[in-house]
């Protein structure tokens, strides 16, 4: 059992069970034994692997394409450049050396960061040396001013509710403790916040909602709305979630989400619908991580970086390239939302 068991079995004990949503929160912010509170899972040698870690052509072609958007929009002589959930700090790294070049807009820029993760920020703070960066826990302490932000898998580690179908109602799914963690159901109960789904949900459907991830998105898009900018919101999910999403990864394998409570990453497909409908700023179209990344020119980057490379870097550079973008892989499960202000041209690689 590891330490997280026996804090969730003693919590069950006094208070009965718990939404997946405590669940989830607790198995990844847990301030001693959370996953992501506590190491870092990125890599080859971690649980695994995401875009940026897989190739600097990711963040570089995000770099331009936030970079593009702040020259659509006049060129803001200072605007916020944040980052949601950077992880490693890679993406941040790879955007800032890629609009290097782009003549005003480092000078322009105030790095934000959002990380909850104690072990995580540190890890930033290395990889961003010599870069002027300021971190927050929460996105409420955004300075008001012109926003061009980016999230990758991001908004799938915020904590899910998930509930079933019954009749008009619905029972959320809870954890209880029977000999170890397990599955159930709480009475019905009539929600508000889920009537819409009553028309598109037969009895015994499991629907999820994120409700950490509504302010944030309104929060983007009120900022985006008033001030200017755009925000590149990437992950893997659709426009509208049906189906039990939660899952669990080991060492690059899934594994049952009650198993190992603290030492898996969890995570659930991100609710895009969701996030467009919270943003009150105009939205792109939801579009797969393939299409955009072609439309930003991954194959002329990938073309112009080969030309230095042979033997094994090329093979794990042309393999990289392929992971990215090709259907089997990342190219269509994971999706690319833009959000940016009425009456402008959507951030580039993207479609209003
Ligand atoms: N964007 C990175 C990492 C994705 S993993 C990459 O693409 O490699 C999720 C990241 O979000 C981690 O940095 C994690 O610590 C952070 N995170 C998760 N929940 C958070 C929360 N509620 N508030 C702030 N950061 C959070």
């Amino acid at each position: 059992m590891s330490p997280l068991s026996d804090h969730l079995r003693d919590l069950i004990a006094s208070q009965g069970p718990i939404p997946v949503s405590d669940y989830m929160a607790l198995c990844l912010m847990h301030p001693e034994h959370g996953y992501y509170a506590t190491r870092d899972p990125f890599g080859a040698s971690g649980d695994f692997i995401t875009a940026p870690e897989i190739s600097q052509m990711f963040g570089e072609l995000i770099g331009l394409s936030l970079a593009q958007a702040w020259m659509d929009q006049g060129v803001p002589n200072r605007f916020t450049l944040a980052e949601l959930g950077p992880g490693r700090g890679t993406l941040m790294a790879d955007i800032l050396r890629a609009t290097r070049s782009v003549p005003g807009f480092q000078a322009a820029a105030q790095i934000h960061l959002i990380e909850a993760s104690p072990t995580l920020k540190s890890i930033q703070a290395e990889t961003l040396e010599g870069y002027c960066t300021t971190w927050s826990d929460r996105i409420t302490a955004l300075p008001d001013q012109p926003l061009y932000l980016v999230a990758n898998e991001f908004f799938d580690a915020l904590p899910i509710r998930q509930f079933v179908r019954s009749g008009l109602g619905w029972c959320e799914r809870q954890i209880g403790w029977n000999e170890g963690l397990t599955f159930g159901l709480a009475p019905e109960t009539r929600y508000d916040s889920l009537t819409h789904r009553l028309d598109d949900t037969k009895d015994g459907d499991l629907v999820e909602q994120c409700p950490a991830s509504v302010p944030i998105a309104t929060q983007i898009g009120q900022q985006i709305s008033s001030q200017g900018g755009t925000a590149l919101i990437i992950d893997y999910g659709d426009w509208h979630s049906l189906g039990d999403t939660l899952q669990a990864l080991e060492n690059h394998a899934p594994v049952n989400p009650l198993q190992n409570p603290g030492n898996a990453d969890l995570t659930a497909h991100v609710d895009f619908e969701a996030l467009a409908m919270a943003a009150p700023c105009a939205h792109t179209k939801l579009t797969p991580q393939g299409v955009f990344l072609e439309r930003l020119g991954i194959t002329q980057r990938a073309q112009s970086l080969a030309q230095n490379l042979s033997g094994k870097p090329l093979e794990t550079h042309i393999a990289a390239h392929r992971r990215l973008t090709h259907p089997a892989e990342m190219g269509t499960l994971f999706k690319v939302l833009g959000l940016y202000p009425h009456g402008t041209t959507p951030p580039p690689g993207l479609d209003p």
